[in-house]
């Protein structure tokens, strides 16, 4: 399948900037522990900004999904993010996981984070990043009400699709994610388990070059998740780095921020 432009590929490239909220929001003894919160920090200091720089040298705007919390918490980090016209989409408050059971909580953090962002970026976010993508029965509806573009948490498929609810189509699109296309699974160590070996860097791009090459083929979406704290180091960095040519040297792809991929869909519709 082509898409009706001509595109063979579609290539989203996202960022989940989570800072030390993603610690935090595992175990709250962490903020009592500056060196596992380093961790986080390095996102902020180290992985944005080489990220940013890397992005720019191929001329692409991503997205980069943000708890309201690390918004507040880095100002300045936002910013440049912004300044290099990178989309910001909502990603929590403070990196909560979903409660099915506390559906109050639920909507509480969502707003908190979305006022947050808006009051940080002036502009309100259009997509929606779950926390480690944990999602709830009542998730499409928040993000009907307040006038969400899309979201990108799901694994039910490839390519984008529009939700449903009560077996009705919406106008919210969802842009489907897999473990297979994320740094996390392969590089996120934490010394308190559950954990994984750390992988080569190239055998991770093996596997995304593989998947990829495979959607390539057969022609769609390929959404590829990271995350500054993890993919900023340097060898890392660089395989990324090698990844974006491999892509670049298909034809007829293109790289597309999360927005940009929402609106193309729900417009051809
Ligand atoms: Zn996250």
């Amino acid at each position: 399948m082509k898409w009706n432009d001509g595109i063979q590929c579609k290539v989203m490239l996202t960022f989940d900037f989570d800072a030390e909220s993603l610690w935090i929001s595992r175990n709250e003894q962490n903020l009592k522990k500056p060196g596992t919160l380093s961790q986080g920090k390095f996102g902020a200091n180290v992985g944005v900004p080489a990220l940013l720089e890397m992005l720019a040298k191929h001329d692409i705007h991503s997205t980069f999904f943000i708890p309201g919390w690390v918004a507040e918490n880095y100002q300045d980090v936002v910013e440049k993010i912004m300044k290099t016209k990178h989309e910001i989409g909502h990603h929590g408050y403070l990196h909560e996981w979903v409660d099915p059971e506390n559906p109050e909580k639920e909507r509480e953090v969502f707003v908190k984070g979305l006022e947050s962002l808006e009051h940080i970026t002036g502009k309100k976010p259009v997509g929606f990043r779950s926390p480690a993508w944990e999602t709830s029965e009542n998730m499409i509806d928040i993000l009907l009400e307040y006038d969400f573009l899309y979201s990108s948490n799901m694994m039910d498929a490839i390519n984008p699709y529009r939700t449903k609810r009560n077996g009705k189509e919406t106008s919210l699109i969802e842009l489907p994610v897999q473990w297979m296309l994320d740094d996390a699974p392969f590089f996120l160590f934490s010394i308190n388990g559950p954990s994984r070996p750390i992988f080569p860097a190239n055998h991770v791009m093996e596997i995304w070059k593989e998947e990829f090459h495979a959607i390539y083929k057969r022609g769609g979406l390929f959404n590829l998740v990271c995350h500054p704290q993890i993919i900023g180091r340097p060898s890392r960095l660089d395989m990324l780095d090698n990844f974006i040519s491999y892509i670049n040297s298909y034809p007829d792809i293109q790289f597309v921020k999360g927005k940009e991929m929402a609106c193309y869909y729900r417009d051809m519709d």
